[in-house]
């Protein structure tokens, strides 16, 4: 099945209680059995929940995977991957990175015994350097935030496998629309749903999609044991967004080009971070792991003027300044102040994150008011 018929089928059968074409929202804790044991298949939400179900094999049918699981945020599905870890265990993560995950690494799991080692994935044969005996995890976002970098997937995936180390994408900004890493050697594939897959940004969830079984009885144990799961109710948002996602994510790609050129031709403007500048460091691995480019922009003034970058962001009429990403309306967000305050200041201006850049998440309005909304706060 193409991927737009996935996206409007896949996971939603018709509720064999009534026919109902829509999955229902089964706002219930608990199943009654007939015996001790007796039951079908369900016997309490944290374990079992048909809409959660439903948007599991969803997601995963989306990302070419075999199994699916849903959370509660992006990081309670982070938290599950580092609950696969024990103690002298070694991660090795891209360094331009969610400033979410960079905390819940160095603020929480660094205290359980899990060393991380933060590093360029722009040519991954770097990740060598830092392999040993202890690596268990190789953690990469593609394109990264906010710096738009692209790191090769199936490159990782080689030095996964020669090492038998587990590699897990966040996989995000792309979504499964544009790139599925598990189809170029991935072994976990994570979400934020919260952006592109919800899409209308009224619900907070993670997702993670493996093919091993083994990975798979190992994650449902953590979601079962540790509890992070989605709720029925936002599982349906979800299962209602993702059925336009391909349509969604066409405007997003279309409007982030033309913001993107408009940006660059702009005497004010210093750098534009967008992967599809034919000069853009890694345009080629881009181009052949990804579909399209996507509707994340990220810039930086000519002069690295904070000040200037504020006063343009409210100036914005329809680029709302907000966290978050992927929604259909239009975000603006100062990562080194708001998204990335978290993360130190040395390290913000090792990968290039100035005071000055804004990052833009074009939505999917008329793209000429998008631009004449850039004319006029840039000025
Ligand atoms: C938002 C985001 C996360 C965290 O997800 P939440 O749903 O906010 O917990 C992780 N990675 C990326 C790339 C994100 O944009």
């Amino acid at each position: 099945m193409k991927f737009g018929t996935k996206a409007v089928h896949a996971g939603v059968k018709p509720d064999p209680s009534t026919g109902a074409i829509m999955t229902p929202v089964y706002q219930t804790s608990t199943y009654v059995q007939r015996s001790p044991g007796d039951h079908k298949g369900f016997e309490y939400s944290r374990t079992q929940n048909p809409t959660r179900f439903a948007l599991q094999d969803s997601i995963a049918a989306l990302e070419n995977a075999k199994h699916g699981l849903v959370y509660a945020s992006g990081l309670a599905a982070i938290d599950a991957i580092l609950k696969l870890l024990k103690p002298g265990d070694e991660v090795i993560s891209g360094n331009d990175l969610y400033g979410g995950t960079y905390r819940i690494f160095t603020k929480i799991f660094v205290d359980f015994g899990i060393k991380f080692h933060f590093i360029s994935m722009d040519d991954v044969s770097n990740i060598e350097n830092y392999v040993n005996d202890n690596t268990k995890l190789i953690w990469l976002e593609t394109p990264t935030n906010p710096m738009m970098n692209i790191v090769d997937i199936k490159g990782a995936a080689a030095i996964a496998n020669k090492h038998k180390v587990m590699l897990g994408v966040d996989n995000t900004f792309a979504t499964p629309f544009l790139q599925t890493p598990l189809d170029l050697g991935a072994d976990i594939v994570m979400h934020s749903v919260t952006k592109y897959l919800g899409g209308h940004s009224d619900v907070v969830m993670g997702a993670l999609v493996v093919n091993s079984e083994e990975l798979n009885d190992r994650l449902a144990f953590i979601q079962k044991a540790s509890g992070a799961i989605a709720g029925p109710q936002d599982c349906f948002l979800v299962l209602r967004g993702i059925k336009t996602l391909h349509l969604r994510m066409e405007r997003h790609c279309q409007n982030g080009r033309m913001v993107a050129q408009y940006l660059r031709n702009h005497p004010k403007i210093g750098k534009v971070y967008w992967p599809g500048f034919e000069d853009h460091p890694n345009h080629d691995i881009a181009k052949d792991q990804m579909s399209d480019f996507g509707g994340m922009v990220s810039f930086t003034l000519t002069e690295d003027d904070k000040e200037e970058s504020f006063r343009i962001m409210e100036r914005f009429k329809l680029f709302a300044l907000a966290e978050s990403l992927g929604g259909v309306e239009s975000l603006s967000n100062h990562p080194a102040s708001m998204t990335h305050a978290g993360v130190p200041k040395e390290e913000r201006e090792k990968i290039g994150l100035l005071d000055s850049l804004i990052r833009l998440s074009v939505g999917v309005e008329d793209v000429d008011n998008l631009l004449t909304d850039l004319e006029q706060a840039i000025g």
